[in-house]
């Protein structure tokens, strides 16, 4: 039978929801599941990872792992790709993943796509969907003449179900030698007011310059704190200076996919839609009634923000806190 190789992410500790999504897609295939897990947070992970269906953790705990390196990273991965003789390998589409897996499909002579948002395994091969020009049309992908198949699927497209947790996993130390590093990442320094990663969040507050100035992204916060949200923004805002890149939703920004995603004074410029068009549900807020926001928008609320979100707040706070 043929084997899945999920590459898995943590934060904090804990497995995120992308590598859920796809640990239990590949488990649900009936093939053989195996998932590769680096870095001192990997190993409290361990267990997460069986629990969402891997047999068998290909384990690094060491801390060479705990900031992204590209030579290092790749030179491992496909190491354990050979060894693993996994023929399908799915990782979420990551800023890490995107920038790591072209490198380790290059070593290990693999076919890969990107940016999937629709997955299927069908007679041992996996059928992509992906959106192109900015989501304008969407390509479906299959692999030919390679052995290894690598997906990079976007976060919140696959369901999740419940861990089990009775389930456990062999594990695999992995021995490598570190190569002869030509760049080191000494940090990386995360924006601050981010509170979960955008392209994680299920739920998504996003502002833009009908917010007026920087100090009205309170507002947001506030609501984001009741929904359990993270904060977005449109690039206008991002250029004003108002608030920091990783809070960028769109084309030249981040690509997000959550149940939810509230667009409050964004017009909905073709850009900002790259990002956000996979949202499942999209609420628009805007006093123009002709705002190509409403185009994509599951609901419309024509009006003035500095109204509607003080009280969509307040109404939320009662509702949720029942
Ligand atoms: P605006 O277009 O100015 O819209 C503001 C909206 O607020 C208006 O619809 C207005 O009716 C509404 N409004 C005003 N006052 C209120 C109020 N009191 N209550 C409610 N609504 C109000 N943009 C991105 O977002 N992400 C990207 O990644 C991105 N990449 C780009 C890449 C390229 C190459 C280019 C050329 C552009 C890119 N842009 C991107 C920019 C994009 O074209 C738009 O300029 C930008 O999205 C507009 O941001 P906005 O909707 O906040 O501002």
């Amino acid at each position: 039978m043929s084997k899945f190789l999920v590459f898995a992410e943590f934060q904090k500790g804990t497995l995120k929801r992308s590598s859920q999504e796809l640990l239990q897609f590949a488990a649900q295939t009936g093939q053989p599941v195996a998932a590769i897990a680096l870095g001192s947070q990997a190993d409290a992970g361990v267990q997460q990872l069986a629990h969402y269906g891997a047999q068998e953790v290909y384990l690094s705990k060491n801390a060479d792992f705990d900031v992204y390196n590209p030579e290092l990273f790749s030179s491992v991965v496909s190491d354990v790709i050979s060894q693993s003789g996994a023929k399908f390998v799915l990782a979420s589409a990551s800023s890490t993943a995107k920038d790591l897996f072209p490198r380790v499909s290059a070593r290990v002579n693999a076919g890969l796509v990107s940016d999937g948002t629709e997955l299927l395994f069908n007679n041992d091969a996996l059928t992509v969907k992906k959106p192109l020009y900015s989501g304008k049309c969407v390509a479906t992908g299959q692999f030919e003449n390679t052995n290894i198949q690598i997906v990079l699927m976007r976060a919140n497209q696959l369901p999740v179900g419940a861990a089990d947790n009775s389930k456990t996993a062999q594990i695999k130390e992995i021995n490598y030698t570190k190569p002869d590093l030509k760049t080191l990442i000494t940090n990386v320094v995360k924006g601050a007011s981010e509170k979960l990663d955008l392209t994680e969040a299920n739920v998504i507050v996003s502002g833009g310059r009908g917010l007026k100035e920087a100090a009205n992204f309170k507002m947001l916060e506030d609501l984001a704190q009741v929904l359990g949200a993270t904060v977005g923004a449109s690039r206008a805002v991002v250029d004003a200076g108002w608030v920091g890149h990783s809070m960028q939703v769109g084309q030249t920004g981040k690509t997000v996919a959550p149940s939810l995603y509230i667009a409050v004074g964004i017009s909905g410029a073709i850009q900002h839609l790259a990002g956000m068009s996979g949202s499942k549900v999209v609420v628009a807020i805007n006093n123009d009634p002709n705002a190509p926001i409403f185009q994509k928008a599951t609901y419309g609320i024509v009006g003035d923000a500095f109204e509607i979100v003080p009280k969509l707040t307040e109404e939320f706070k009662k509702v949720l806190a029942h």
